[in-house]
């Protein structure tokens, strides 16, 4: 079976190395020296000056949610996991969609302003399959009008944007490091930013609010990652400039022998380095998605229509048409790509989807 993603597992013996000093330590959360370790790991790896690791890359933006959102409307994009529309839900704001790029694939910064009202207080757009934001436009529409901006990067582990994080952009960005994703610790997930009173409130907030044992900053909830998760990163690390080149590989095997006459590829924003995360393909129409979906499937070979549906038209949102969005939507597969998927097999499923196009 082929299945559209695969975890990484690093060698046991590592993980449970980890482990062990944890049980040596007789520490298991409330963080210990292994999510210490990490978080100094991946913040020079990722070249970041601060970051907290949380329990997963949802929390996170319902944390930045609470803190910036304010109950008014968001301004997002309906091209992204549910997480993202979700969280703005359940943190009893509302959500104000606004259409995507049809290359990029991310929120048009040209609709936003005309989405913008006096109740506007966050633009939360995701970088989608680690694809940036047009982030220098949004910022120049940000500051114009006062606005707060949410980056949900939970694809975006690695991504260098002119040179520099891409999590360095936004007043928070948030990243997931759920076992599918490039870089994970089973779950769990990270959250960014620059301004120093926002890193204070965005850290107590993620520990019950906390100063010292007796005495609160304000409000907070658990968004701790415990010790063992931090112990499957510690595993993983070593490995990302290996995970990285073997899915850049895959991902230049599916560029070369794809039929490109017809599909069509998401277009990488000018000026990044990229991370290899998802093979996302759109098709001519749904019929044509369905059909490649069905012959992949006969072969034991399973992609995910991802991301479908556009998020404008779940059971609980109000919302206006997304045109471009909701097309997309409906005619986009992600291909299989993981550590360890084999030439013969993209050669398969490159051979299968020509057929069709
Ligand atoms: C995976 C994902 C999330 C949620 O991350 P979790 O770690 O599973 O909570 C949020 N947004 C997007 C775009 C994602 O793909």
């Amino acid at each position: 079976m082929i299945p559209v993603t695969k975890c990484f597992l690093p060698p046991i013996e590592e993980y449970t190395e980890w482990v062990q000093k944890a049980y040596d330590k007789q520490w298991l959360t409330n963080r210990g020296d292994l999510v210490k370790l990490l978080e100094e790991q991946l913040k020079g790896y990722l070249g970041v000056d601060w970051m907290t690791i949380t329990n997963n890359g949802t929390v996170p933006l319902q944390i930045a949610l609470k803190l910036l959102g304010k109950g008014g409307e968001i301004i997002t994009t309906p091209f992204s996991y549910v997480a993202t529309t979700a969280s703005i839900v359940w943190e009893n704001c509302t959500p104000v969609f606004v259409d995507i790029h049809p290359e990029y694939l991310t929120i048009d910064e040209t609709k936003i302003e005309a989405a913008i009202t006096d109740k506007t207080t966050c633009i939360l757009a995701t970088h989608v399959f680690g694809n940036p934001c047009a982030v220098e436009a949004i910022e120049v529409i940000a500051k114009k009008h006062n606005l707060y901006v949410i980056y949900d990067a939970a694809h975006s582990f690695g991504v260098k944007y002119n040179g520099q994080s891409i999590f360095n952009f936004g007043d928070v960005s948030t990243c997931s490091f759920h076992a599918t994703k490039l870089f994970h610790t089973g779950e769990g997930g990270a959250m960014f930013a620059n301004d120093p009173e926002l890193r204070h409130q965005l850290f107590y907030s993620h520990n019950f609010g906390h100063k010292g044992a007796l005495d609160f900053y304000g409000l907070g909830i658990n968004g701790k990652i415990s010790e063992l998760h931090a112990a499957m990163g510690l595993a993983v690390f070593p490995f990302m400039d290996q995970i990285i080149d073997a899915r850049k590989k895959a991902v230049e095997s599916y560029d070369r022998l794809l039929d490109f006459s017809t599909l069509q590829k998401m277009k990488i924003r000018e000026h990044t380095d990229w991370n290899y995360s998802y093979y996302p393909v759109v098709f001519e129409s749904e019929e044509q998605v369905l059909e490649a979906q069905k012959r992949l499937n006969e072969n034991d070979i399973f992609p995910r229509r991802y991301f479908c549906p556009s998020l404008n038209t779940i059971t609980y949102i109000v919302s206006k048409e997304m045109p471009v969005s909701e097309n997309i939507s409906n005619r986009i597969l992600c291909l299989p790509l993981y550590v360890g998927i084999e030439n013969q097999n993209i050669e398969e499923i490159c051979r299968l989807i020509n057929q069709i196009v």
